[in-house]
C-alpha cells in the first residue's frame, strides 16, 4: 500500500483523484483513491479544503480509511481537490517547531517531550521537568533560534520495523498493535524521530520560535509558543494592540501601566464618594417620604439600584416605623424590595412571594424585608393594592 500523497509530498495542494467511497456516520464523508488532506493525529488538527464543490470540515483515520467529512455528500467519480495550503502551512510551521523545541530541550537539558497541542492561536508541549525558569527559557529558545539559522534540511523516511529497532530514534513509542514500515523524520545533524505528520523542508522555513510563557501541571511543564508566520502575526497585534493604548491613554509605551493604575486608583476614590453621597441622598429622601407617608410608600427608580433601595428603605422606616415600603428600580425589569417598619401589622413572609409573583419574580427574605429580581415592574401599582388590603 502506497503512502497518501500528504505523506509523499507534504507541499503538494492540488490533486486530481476519484471518489472511491461514500457514507454517512452522522456526518457524510468521502474516501479517495489518493488524498492530500492530512487526517488528525499527532497533535496535528485535520486539513480543510475543498473536494469537487463540497467543503471538506474535517479529516479522520477511521477502521484504516481516511473519511473526508463535507458539508454535504457527493457522488463517485474523478474528482479535484485542493487544501487549504495558508492554514496547512501555518500547522507544518508549528508541528515542525515541536520536533525542533523537544529536540533542542531534551539536548541542553534533557527534559522530554510527553505530549503536543497544537493550539488555534498557540501552540504547546509539555516537559518532564518540574520548574522551567526564565533563564532556561530564554537560553532554549536562543538554542533554538541557532538550529533555525543553520537551516537543517528536514526529511521523512520509511524503514522496516526491524531496522527501526537497531537506530538510535527519539521516540515516544509507537502506537500499540504498530506493524509494517515505520515512518521517521530527520532534522539534519540534530534530530530522528517517529512521526506521521506533515513538516517543513528545513528548518529556515521556520523562520522564528517566540516562546510565549509556561505553566505547571502535574509534576512537569507546559511550554507556549509561536512559530513562524504566527510569530510575526501576533507581534504585529500585539504592536496595533500596545499604539491604541499609548492613543487611549496618552502616555508612552514605558508609561502605559502607570497609567493604568493610577486611573483605576481614581476610578476606586470617584466610587467610594459616589456611594458615599449616594448614601446621604438615600437617608435624606426617606426622611422626607416618611413624613408625609401613609400606610404603604412605593417609588420606582429606573436607573437606581438594590443598595439604593435600601437605604432609602432603612430611613423611611426609622422615620415611621407603622409603614411597609415597595421600592422597585430598573428599566422593564429589574430589582424590588418590600420592607416592613416595625410597628407595620404586615407579614412580609407570607406577602413577599405574593408580591414576587405580581411582578412575575423571584426573591427571598429575612424578618422584615424581603427582596429579588423581577421582569414586570410595570406591574407595581397592583402590588401596592394588595399591600394596601393585605387581608384580601
Ligand atoms: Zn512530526
Amino acid at each position: 500500500m502506497t503512502a497518501p500523497a500528504y505523506d509523499r509530498d507534504p507541499y503538494l495542494k492540488t490533486l486530481e483523484t476519484e471518489v472511491v467511497a461514500t457514507g454517512d456516520d452522522g456526518r457524510p464523508f468521502v474516501v479517495l483513491a489518493d488524498t492530500v488532506f492530512y487526517p488528525e493525529g499527532g497533535g496535528q488538527p485535520a486539513d480543510r479544503g475543498r473536494i469537487g464543490v463540497a467543503d471538506v470540515v474535517d479529516v479522520q483515520r477511521v477502521n484504516g480509511e481516511i473519511r473526508h467529512y463535507l458539508v454535504h455528500p457527493l457522488e463517485p467519480g474523478p474528482v479535484s481537490v485542493e487544501i487549504d495550503w495558508a492554514r496547512r502551512f501555518d500547522h507544518m510551521q508549528q508541528h515542525t517547531g515541536q520536533h525542533l523545541l523537544t529536540a533542542v530541550a531534551e539536548d541542553l537539558f534533557g527534559w522530554s517531550t510527553t505530549a503536543f497541542h497544537l493550539g488555534e492561536a498557540v501552540s504547546d508541549i509539555e516537559l518532564d521537568t518540574a520548574e522551567l525558569s526564565p533563564e532556561k527559557r530564554e537560553a532554549l529558545e536562543e538554542a533554538v533560534a541557532a538550529e533555525i539559522r543553520a537551516v537543517r534540511p528536514v526529511r521523512a523516511t520509511r524503514v522496516t520495523h526491524d531496522a527501526y529497532l537497531q537506530m538510535d530514534v527519539r521516540s515516544r513509542g509507537l502506537p500499540a498493535g504498530h506493524t509494517g514500515d515505520v515512518r521517521l523524520v530527520e532534522i539534519e545533524g540534530l534530530d530522528l524521530n517517529t512521526c506521521g505528520g506533515t513538516h517543513l523542508r528545513s528548518t529556515a522555513e521556520l523562520e522564528s520560535i517566540k516562546l510565549l510563557h509556561t505553566e505547571s501541571l502535574r509534576g512537569g511543564t507546559r511550554l507556549v509558543y509561536v512559530a513562524g508566520g504566527r510569530a510575526r502575526r501576533l507581534l504585529g497585534a500585539h504592536h496595533d494592540r500596545i499604539a491604541a493604548l499609548r492613543g487611549a491613554l496618552g502616555a508612552s509605551d514605558d508609561e502605559l501601566l502607570a497609567a493604568v493604575e493610577m486611573r483605576i486608583d481614581q476610578l476606586k476614590g470617584a466610587n467610594r464618594a459616589l456611594r458615599q453621597t449616594e448614601g446621604a441622598y438615600a437617608a435624606a429622601l426617606g426622611a422626607g417620604m416618611a413624613a408625609t407617608a401613609g400606610p404603604v410608600v412605593a417609588e420606582h427608580w429606573p436607573d437606581r439600584d438594590l443598595p439604593f433601595l435600601q437605604s432609602v428603605a432603612k430611613a423611611v422606616c426609622e422615620g415611621r416605623p407603622d409603614v411597609v415600603c415597595l421600592f422597585t428600580a430598573g428599566d422593564g425589569e429589574g430589582s424590588f424590595l418590600l420592607t416592613a417598619g416595625e410597628a407595620a401589622p404586615v407579614e412580609i413572609p407570607e406577602l413577599g412571594p405574593r408580591v414576587a409573583d405580581i411582578l412575575a419574580g423571584r426573591g427571598g427574605g429575612r424578618g422584615r424585608s424581603y427582596q429579588g429580581r423581577a421582569s414586570r415592574l410595570d406591574r407595581r401599582d397592583e402590588a401596592v393594592v394588595l399591600l394596601s388590603r393585605p387581608e384580601a
